[in-house]
């Protein structure tokens, strides 16, 4: 399996240097050069499968023998032995035709942690097997942050740094981030938006003689190896769901911002799983839900809603999805990059519009909606939604057919955005590791959104210890 540029100015590139890649250099998402085709027989034995067993079958397609298969299946085994269910992602159901899918019971309590565990392996799998130096840099709208530095604290050969906006996420995603007291953590709360800290990295990573010098691998979706971890989990819920229910095909419904976790549904629709329709839901920042209606990507205002981590413009993962909705037509889509960067945004043409609506539905949720939601599954169905998930469900409320089975995907647990539920007035206890994180000291570094500035604290960090492994 080769990895190419959605902008098609790299070479081809197996899986590591991919994974090592990042961002890939001509500025471009990578993806793989031909998505693999999983027949209906061979769905049928992956269906009865435990979710490690499935995880090894569905990455196997894509990492292609560069890793031994004994290793692989250590690095999943381990990767989801920190999980709190036994069945990693389990499906409720919370009434009939309606379904979620929990992906919050690994270590932060937030769907993040189901790629972050596995690429934080496995970068130390490869740092000790190459003696590759793995410097971490990304941008967080609060979760991610948290997630990736649970994934690779204390792993020999690792440092990273986090960006997150300051004052912008929960309490508890912030305590998360900051208290942990480790020398190769660095927490820069930077003074702007989620989408200030996804630009400044972005454009440090494009800076290759930077990004070489000191190391600097990703962590963000950009990352195809997150998007592929959670590819699998819709192939388990499907094959839960499908089962129980004996439906052909299954909606997802999926509360978005940088366009990833909807993208690897879109890519197990693309490998042959039955997905009908696939709901993009986002709040009030909702450019996504404009382009799919409208065929118009154009950031908006920016809001602070009650649901931080979909509080974003840019979509990053969008441009991997662009590349398909253009027939894999690189030059293309540089044309389209370049136009959005200069006038700020992509109109598509009608027959274009009308694949995207093949491909997606979308509604945006306003915030006293959320709200509503949550108070509603509360009430009506003792299930506590936390707000991402509630964009989901609202969302899944006014896409979804009666007779269509779907499955929201549950991003987090409530007890990361309490200050939302608080609003609803529900009173909840927190899980003993939240709670605990209410006495610990904070360290972060507050700073300007700034590319000079953070380069600097990242030349210090990044130089600071020696990275013998
Ligand atoms: C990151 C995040 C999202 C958005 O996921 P994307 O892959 O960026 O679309 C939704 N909900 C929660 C809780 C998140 O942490």
């Amino acid at each position: 399996m080769k990895y190419i540029s959605t902008r098609g100015n790299t070479k081809q590139i197996g899986f590591i240097d991919s994974v090592m890649m990042g961002l890939a250099n001509d500025g471009g998402l990578l993806v793989p050069e031909k998505i693999p085709q999983i027949s209906e027989e061979k769905l049928q034995s992956l269906s009865k499968l435990t979710y490690q067993e499935l995880a090894f079958e569905i990455i196997s397609y894509y990492v292609d023998g560069e890793i031994p298969e004994k290793d692989l299946k250590e690095l999943i085994q381990k990767s989801y032995a920190t999980f709190r269910h036994q069945e990693v992602t389990p499906v409720k159901k919370v009434k009939d035709y309606m379904y979620v899918l929990e992906l919050f019971h690994g270590p932060t309590f937030a769907f993040k942690d189901v790629a972050l565990q596995f690429l934080g392996n496995l970068y130390s799998y490869i740092a000790k097997k190459t003696g590759e130096t793995i410097n971490i840099l990304g941008a967080t709208s609060g979760d991610t942050g948290a997630s990736a530095i649970e994934g690779v604290r204390g792993k020999e050969g690792i440092r990273i740094c986090i960006l997150h906006p300051h004052g912008k996420v929960s309490k508890v995603q912030e305590l998360q981030m900051t208290t942990v007291n480790d020398e190769t953590v660095l927490n820069l709360a930077i003074k702007g938006t989620f989408d200030d800290g996804q630009r400044i990295i972005k454009e440090i990573f494009a800076d290759l003689e930077f990004k070489n010098k000191y190391h600097l691998r990703a962590i963000n979706s950009i990352n195809f190896a997150r998007i592929l971890a959670q590819t699998v989990y819709y192939f388990y819920a499907y094959f839960q769901v499908a089962g129980e229910t004996g439906a052909k095909t299954v909606n997802f419904s999926v509360p978005t911002g940088n366009f990833g976790d909807i993208f690897a549904g879109f890519l197990a629709k693309k490998m042959g799983l039955p997905v009908g329709k696939l709901i993009v839901a986002t709040n009030e920042n909702n450019i996504l839900e404009r382009f799919i209606k409208e065929g118009i990507y154009e950031p908006g205002e920016f809001h602070s809603t009650y649901s931080p981590s979909m509080d974003i413009q840019v979509a990053s993962n969008f441009e991997r999805y662009l590349y398909y909705l253009l027939g894999e037509d690189s030059k293309a889509v540089s044309d389209l990059m370049n136009q959005f960067k200069s006038e700020g945004k992509i109109i598509v043409n009608e027959e274009q519009l009308r694949q995207v609506n093949e491909d997606f539905a979308a509604y945006g949720v306003a915030g006293e909606k959320c709200l509503q939601t949550i108070k509603k599954y509360y009430d009506e169905n003792d299930y506590l939604l936390d707000p991402h998930t509630s964009c989901g469900v609202a969302a899944f409320e006014h896409c979804n057919e009666a007779d269509e089975v779907c499955v929201t995907l549950s991003t987090a647990h409530p007890a990361k955005f309490n200050e939302s539920i608080a609003l609803c007035g529900i009173e909840q206890t927190y899980p003993e590791q939240i709670k605990e994180l209410f006495d610990k000291p904070q360290y972060l570094e507050v700073v300007e959104a700034n590319n000079d500035e953070i380069s600097q604290k990242l030349k210090e960090h990044f130089s600071s210890v020696s990275q013998s492994i």
